[in-house]
Parts: C-alpha cells; sequence; structure tokens
C-alpha cells in the first residue's frame, strides 16, 4: 500500500508519531513534516483543539472527525479524559448531534437498513467490511433519549454507544456495530427537512414493522453466530418491551433502557443503604412514569429483594408503587393497564397528585422516570423530607432541562438530608456550609463492563441474575472515600478497572447457570477481563 493511503486509513494512521523508520519504509517520506511526536503530545494538542471550542456540537464534530482519521488517537483521548468527554460523545450532546445529523453527516459509520432493503438484510450485513462482529447496537430512532422519534437520525445513538464500549469496556472498535433500522418517521419536522436522510415516510408499525425486525434478527443470527451480543436502544415502549421478550430466548439481547438503567440505579441504591441504613428489604419505593426505566427498575429491586429474603417476587413487588400519567397504578386499573404496566397493580384507591401518592404510600425512596422536569417540587421533596430523615430521591429524567428537580433544589427543599442522584450530571452543592456531590446515574457504568463480561464468556442468553449481579459490582466499586464524599457511585476516571469486575461477574454468574460456551473458564476472571481488552496506543509498524 502508498504511504499516502496509509494516511487515509483510520486503522492504521498515526499522523505525526509515524517514527523515521516507519516513514523510511512505508512510503512516507515527504508526506509528513519533519517532526515527529509520541500519541502523548497528539492527545494534548487535541484536546487543547477541543476545548478551544465553545459550542458543545463542534466539539462533538472535532470528536467524530479524529475518529474518521485517527481510531487510536481517538480512544485514547477518549479515555484518557473519560469524564470531559462523555458528555460529548454521549448524552447530552449526543442528542443535538441526533438532531441535526441530516446536516453534519458526512461519512456513513454504521450500517443503514431501511424497509427498501426488506428480503435482502443478509447482503446487507455483508457490506459490512469487517466480518467478525460481537456486538451490535441497534435503533429504530424512535425515543432517541427524551427528544422523541429522530428516525434514520437516531444512528448517533448507536455510534456513541459502541465507541463507549470501547473506550470504557476494552471490546475491539472493529467488533462493534451500529445499526439504524428505519421504518419511516412520525416527526412532521423531519420528514420537512430538506436534509433529512431517512425514509420520508410516517412510521410503518404491526406487521410490516414485526417482519423487517424479524428477518434482521435471523440474518444478525446466521450471519454472525449464536453469541453475537444485540443491544436495543432508544426503541419506543409499545416495542421495546416485546423486542426483549421475543427475542430473550432465542438470541443474546439485552435492552439498555430497560434493563441496563435498571442495574445501574440499582447499584446506588445499594449503595445508597450506607446512608439510610437497613437493607433494601426494609424500604418502600415510589415511581413517577412507568415506561422502560420506571417499570425495568422496579422489577429488578424486587429481584433483589426476593434474592436477599427468600421471599417470592410475587410478594416483594408490594415494596414497590408506580403512578404513571394517570395517577398512581392500581388494581382496579388493570383491565386498561399495558401488560408491563400490571405487576404493579396493588390494592389501593385511586391516586391522581403525585404528591399525595407520597402522603400515603410514605415511600422511603421517590425515582423520576417520567421525562417529565420539574415534577419533584418543593411541595414533593418537604414530604418525602417530612417522612424520611434521609430521603432517597433520584431525578432520572434526561436531559438535563427535563431533570424531575435539579440538586440544589433537592438539597434545599431537604434541608440537605436528601441522598440525591439524576441522570444527566449536576455540579456540587453547598448547603449551610457543607458540600454534596450529586451522583450520576449513567448507563455507561454498567453496558460496557457487562457487554465484555457476556463476549469474554462466549455467553448465549442474558439472564436477569447477570443485572444482579452487574448492580453489586458496581456498588462494590464505592470506596470508603468516596463514601465519605457522600457518593453512591464511584468516579469515572476508574471506569476500566470497574469495568473489568462487572464482567468478571457477569462471567461468573454464566457459568454457573451453563450460559458460557468459552471453555474451561479463565481462573482469573478479572485479570482475564483485563488482557481481552483493546489498548489504544500505538502499534509499531515494520
Ligand atoms: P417511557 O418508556 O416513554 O416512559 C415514560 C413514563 O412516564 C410512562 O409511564 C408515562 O406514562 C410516564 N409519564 C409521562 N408523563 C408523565 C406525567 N406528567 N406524570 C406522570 N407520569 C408521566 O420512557 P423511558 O424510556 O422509561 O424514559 C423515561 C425517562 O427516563 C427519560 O427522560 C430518560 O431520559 C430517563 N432515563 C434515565 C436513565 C438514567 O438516568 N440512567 C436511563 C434511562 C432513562 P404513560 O405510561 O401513562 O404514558
Ligand atoms: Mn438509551
Amino acid at each position: 500500500a502508498s504511504g499516502y493511503s496509509l494516511l487515509r486509513d483510520p486503522h492504521h494512521n498515526k499522523g505525526l508519531a509515524f517514527n523515521e523508520k516507519e516513514r523510511d519504509s512505508h512510503y512516507l517520506c515527504g508526506l509528513l513534516p519533519p517532526t515527529v511526536v509520541s500519541q502523548e503530545i497528539q492527545v494534548k494538542k487535541m484536546m487543547h483543539n477541543i476545548r478551544n471550542y465553545q459550542v458543545p456540537l463542534q466539539r462533538y464534530m472535532a470528536m467524530m472527525d479524529l475518529q474518521e482519521r485517527n481510531q487510536r488517537l481517538f480512544y485514547k483521548l477518549l479515555m484518557d479524559n473519560v469524564e470531559e468527554l462523555l458528555p460529548i460523545v454521549y448524552t447530552p450532546t449526543v442528542g443535538e448531534a441526533c438532531q441535526k445529523y441530516g446536516s453534519i453527516f458526512n461519512r456513513p459509520q454504521g450500517l443503514f437498513i431501511s424497509l427498501k432493503e426488506k428480503g435482502k438484510i443478509l447482503e446487507v450485513l455483508r457490506n459490512w467490511p469487517e466480518k467478525n462482529i460481537q456486538v451490535i447496537v441497534v435503533t429504530d430512532g424512535e425515543r432517541i433519549l427524551g427528544l422523541g422519534d429522530l428516525g434514520c437520525q437516531g444512528m448517533g445513538i448507536p455510534v456513541g454507544k459502541l465507541s463507549l464500549y470501547t473506550a470504557l469496556g476494552g471490546v475491539r472498535p472493529s467488533a462493534c456495530l451500529p445499526i439504524t433500522i428505519d421504518v419511516g418517521t412520525n416527526n412532521e419536522e423531519l420528514l420537512n427537512d430538506e436534509f433529512y436522510i431517512g425514509l420520508r415516510q410516517k412510521r410503518a408499525n404491526g406487521q410490516e414493522y414485526a417482519e423487517l425486525l424479524h428477518e434482521f434478527m435471523t440474518a444478525v443470527k446466521q450471519n454472525y453466530g449464536e453469541k453475537i451480543l444485540v443491544q436495543f436502544e432508544d426503541f419506543a415502549n409499545h416495542n421495546a418491551f416485546n423486542l426483549l421478550e421475543k427475542y430473550g430466548t432465542t438470541h443474546l439481547v439485552f435492552n439498555d433502557d430497560i434493563q441496563g438503567t435498571a442495574s445501574v440505579v440499582l447499584a446506588g441504591l445499594i449503595s445508597a443503604m450506607k446512608f439510610a441504613g437497613g437493607s433494601l428489604a426494609d424500604h418502600t419505593f415510589l415511581f413517577l412514569g412507568a415506561g422502560e426505566a420506571g417499570t425495568g427498575i422496579a422489577e429488578l429491586i424486587a429481584l433483589e429483594i426476593s434474592k436477599q429474603t427468600n421471599i417470592p417476587v410475587e410478594e416483594t413487588r408490594k415494596k414497590v408503587w408506580l403512578v404513571d400519567s394517570k395517577g398512581l397504578i392500581v388494581s382496579s386499573r388493570a383491565e386498561s393497564l399495558q401488560h408491563f404496566k400490571r405487576p404493579w397493580a396493588h390494592e389501593h384507591e385511586p391516586v391522581t397528585e403525585l404528591v399525595d401518592a407520597v402522603n400515603k404510600i410514605k415511600p422511603t425512596v421517590l425515582i423520576g422516570t417520567s421525562g417529565q422536569g420539574k415534577t419533584f417540587t418543593k411541595e414533593v421533596v418537604e414530604a418525602m423530607s417530612a417522612l424520611n430523615e434521609k430521603p432517597i430521591i433520584l431525578a432520572l429524567s434526561n436531559p438535563t432541562s427535563q431533570s424531575e428537580c435539579t440538586a440544589e433544589e433537592a438539597y434545599t427543599w431537604s434541608q440537605g438530608r436528601a441522598i440525591f442522584a439524576s441522570g444527566s450530571p449536576f455540579e456540587s452543592v453547598e448547603y449551610e456550609g457543607k458540600v454534596h456531590v450529586p451522583g450520576q446515574a449513567n448507563n455507561a457504568y454498567i453496558f460496557p463492563g457487562f457487554g465484555l463480561g457476556l463476549i469474554m464468556s462466549g455467553t448465549i442468553r442474558v439472564h436477569d441474575d447477570m443485572l444482579l449481579v452487574a448492580a453489586e459490582a458496581l456498588a462494590a466499586q464505592v470506596s470508603q472515600e468516596n463514601f465519605d464524599k457522600g457518593l453512591i457511585y464511584p468516579p469515572f476516571k476508574n471506569i476500566r478497572k470497574i469495568s473489568a469486575h462487572i464482567a468478571a461477574k457477569v462471567a461468573a454468574k454464566s457459568y454457573e447457570l451453563g450460559l458460557a460456551t468459552r471453555l474451561p473458564p479463565p481462573k482469573d476472571l478479572v485479570k482475564y477481563a483485563e488482557s481481552c481488552m483493546y489498548s489504544p496506543s500505538y502499534r509499531t509498524y515494520r
């Protein structure tokens, strides 16, 4: 190959980091200025450039540009500056990128499978240049973050999630495949946007939708085998639960919005017990929002309590209550409820207002997963604080504008007593001389390590017990020093170590359940997980 094409190949390009010998042997002389620099200097320079952009979307574009130019440098940058760059390549900025994806799109970063490809999805998969795929993240773009239906422009999400699989979980970039399934969009604005890149039609649903998805799932297994991990991402809840149930018994599938969220929130609750006292079984949980996140978390809490106490899950579910857009979910509503809400329809009189539900149910834990901002009002937080010495309040709705309350509101209205975490990041808050550091229940704590654990053990099915051990493993990574600062999640800078521990626990559970095919099991699973992880350091070329 010519030196010129080497510089244009993002998998091999090192830019100014090609040394003298490499420049000689690979026909690069004259194509680069004389200076040879280290990867560390390149990282320093890129960070300097990125910080010079004031607009987050420009930082995002600079990162995407780097990913297309020099993949190893992209991952090195992301790993070395994870706390600063996560909000750029992932939520919240990735959301804005999806909204404007039509305008900023320049090179495909994943596969687009639309209704037009019906009948030939297998061929489409074979067009992707990499053959040894281990994980697919797929969206149909219908519920992108809290932003709604972005159709084909949802592609930013699988791309972003997979770059975290690599940066945080160490899965090789060439083994990751982002896919967007385009069945149309109901977003009028996009349908009328001249730069829109997707099919210009209303969403297909019913049988037409089911058939395309089924062809896709069948083709994926045929092309990549039983051990391919398919992560469903940002599907609307009327499809998400069905897909997970339908393919959970035949494929290795994982839904991050339901299962990943559940695991990361359960981890936060487990470590919150350090402050609130008692065990999960001593608590009562109330949710605002009963969709993918709400019912997913609710179920995992009930499973964990059941495991800790040996009480059947049908009973432990009674400690968990949910409110949806029509009020408290109670048994008199059972008939008209979507099936995923039915396990939560307990005996109680109807209640419409959240604050009334708080006063009647008397929860110790209040969790917001409705996507509606400012719903944990002063009245609600004060009611929680009147009931509890240490009220646990999780405002999980994203992005920041949709948060149920801010960190400052939670600490102020509870007179500094709340144990608070949120979906979107908040700055620390000083209240009456004490600094409170809010936690962020970021799914990125769980899914990269979880996926690595599945992949490295050759697991063929996901089991709920794996979500429980992942949550426990994450909670176990919160150190005494972290607790002393009031944290319920560990700092992100140790994420690779955290991911290795999560991966090890998930793999161990998989071996225990007989779902792992990589035999014999490695002796030290943490060491093995670490040894499997991709390193972005440059290779030397001969
Ligand atoms: P979803 O499946 O659409 O569920 C939304 C739920 O909220 C539904 O049950 C809906 O009620 C309910 N709701 C809507 N408006 C309401 C109102 N005014 N009062 C009470 N309930 C209301 O969405 P999702 O996937 O669960 O996501 C929900 C939110 O959680 C999003 O903002 C998302 O960003 C956030 N989230 C955060 C994390 C995290 O922090 N790690 C992870 C995942 C999701 P009906 O069922 O009656 O329509
Ligand atoms: Mn998601």
